[in-house]
């Protein structure tokens, strides 16, 4: 099946969701009666367990009852998030909380409508209208000299037509101060076959202005030999690619799963980049570890435990940006003429300090 055949066939029903796996009472009856946006590819559904309920990648998918009890989700997630309340007038398609760097939301369109999505009030409830358009959002950059890095989002940017992303490119290409035009896109993973012959002509060549790529991979269940196929091909277009995880309870927040997560990263040739913490969206309190969860996991899983590039950076985004939070274990005492550092294993050692 090529890509657009894929979302011809989308998994969107009960009935065909049930070609896949044998859906439990409980899923059943979620389905049965929800209005949510759901579904995924039939390349992504297949990579479901058949038979259990707490296979990683049905929960990302399936509905859940608990999508309705919001203890904890914050009300308009998205305008306090995306600073849409701020005084600078800027198109819906542009999200700022940088200078030198913003978000363009392209589509809302997505190759799977995840469950645990931070942009759920836009993208899966639709409760939030927005308007992207594509010239509304290039003009805008034409005005922003300070603005050096553009981060295509949605959304799905990649179930634009290859047209359109030709488009966009070249567009962009063409705005002198544009220094960098970066991907987000879970398409390598969920619709793997969308990485073909004519995307590849329009990502490929070598340009003055390069394409990175962020995918969003959960679990290592998820990646499949089409997928080590669509990085190995963007790599070839010199398109870098790296993951950004969002930590999910019950899903990638046990030591094992989340080391071996990191490790099959590397192994189909994607660099691990950032791990989110679980955002305070609504509805989404079920998948939400603790704060600190995601710098625990790098001490306790990946830190010194397993190749160096296997490191992703722990961050929580906010409103004000991607804050870093990483283990701090590190420096155990720092005195005038010498530190003391802690390694994984709890092993101490010392250097001098060398004065300034
Ligand atoms: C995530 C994000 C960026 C990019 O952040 P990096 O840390 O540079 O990857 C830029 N703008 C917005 C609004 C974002 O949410
Ligand atoms: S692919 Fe991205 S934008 Fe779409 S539902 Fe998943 S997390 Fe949200």
């Amino acid at each position: 099946m090529n890509w657009k055949e894929q979302l011809k066939k989308f998994v969107n029903t009960p009935e065909r969701l049930s070609t896949y796996v044998n859906l439990s009472e409980e899923e059943r009856a979620v389905l049965s009666d929800n209005k949510t946006t759901w579904g995924t590819t039939p390349h992504f559904a297949s990579l479901m367990d058949k038979d259990d309920p707490n296979c990683p990648i049905r929960k990302q998918v399936i509905p859940s009852a608990l999508e309705k009890q919001n203890c904890y989700g914050m009300e308009d997630y998205l305008v306090w998030k995306e600073n849409r309340a701020t005084d600078e007038v800027r198109p819906d398609s542009i999200a700022r909380q940088y200078r030198d760097r913003v978000a363009f939301t392209v589509t809302q369109t997505c190759g799977v409508y995840c469950r645990h999505c931070f942009r759920k009030e836009l993208v899966v409830d639709g409760n939030l209208k927005l308007n992207f358009n594509l010239d509304e959002g290039l003009h805008w950059l034409a005005a922003h000299p300070e603005v050096r890095d553009v981060l295509v989002t949605g959304g799905d940017p990649f179930l634009l037509a290859d047209e359109q992303l030709e488009y966009l490119i070249r567009k962009l290409r063409e705005l002198p101060h544009v220094e960098m035009i970066r991907f987000g896109t879970r398409t390598p993973i969920v619709l793997p076959q969308r990485i073909d012959a004519g995307l590849k002509k329009v990502l490929g060549g070598y340009h003055k202005v390069p394409i990175w790529l962020n995918t969003q991979c959960n679990h290592p269940k998820e990646l499949s030999e089409e997928t080590a196929r669509a990085v190995y091909d963007l790599l070839g277009c010199g398109v870098n690619v790296g993951n950004q995880a969002v930590l999910l309870k019950g899903i990638n927040d046990d030591v094992e799963t989340f080391r071996h997560l990191h490790q099959k990263l590397l192994s189909v040739r994607i660099k691990p980049y950032y791990v989110f913490y679980c955002e305070a969206a609504p509805g989404i309190d079920h998948f939400r570890t603790p704060i600190e969860k995601g710098a625990e996991l790098i001490r306790d899983a990946l830190r010194g435990h397993t190749t160096g590039l296997a490191q992703p950076m722990s961050v929580v985004a906010t409103n004000i940006g991607k804050i870093p939070l990483m283990p701090d274990y590190y420096i155990v005492n720092k005195k005038a003429k010498e530190y003391t550092l802690r390694n994984h294993k709890g092993e101490l050692t010392t250097l001098p300090n060398i004065p300034e």
